[in-house]
């Protein structure tokens, strides 16, 4: 799949965000010149990294998870000792 880039309206009152399919290999140049169908310029949105970042809790009870269900003597002593760390 090519990748894709985000754009967005710079137009307060629109901001209608489009999707563009990167050409394998080509530059962006045409993206730069975009234009929104209200006629405004659109510009390039910088994803955000999807990573979540986990509550204590979470990571406790995912690692609890983990250990419960290992089935190997390595994943079993990683686990309980990022468990240690965490729950200091
Ligand atoms: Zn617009």
């Amino acid at each position: 799949m090519a990748p894709r880039m985000q754009f967005i309206c710079q137009s307060p009152a629109c901001r209608r965000q489009v999707e563009i399919e990167i050409p394998a290999g080509g530059g962006t140049g045409q993206g730069s010149n975009l234009l929104c169908a209200c006629g405004s310029k659109m510009k390039k949105v910088y994803a955000k990294p999807v990573l979540r970042e986990l509550s204590k809790a979470e990571c406790i009870l995912r690692f609890g998870d983990l250990i419960r269900n290992s089935v190997d003597s390595w994943t079993l002593h990683v686990a309980r000792r990022k468990l240690k760390q965490i729950a200091r």
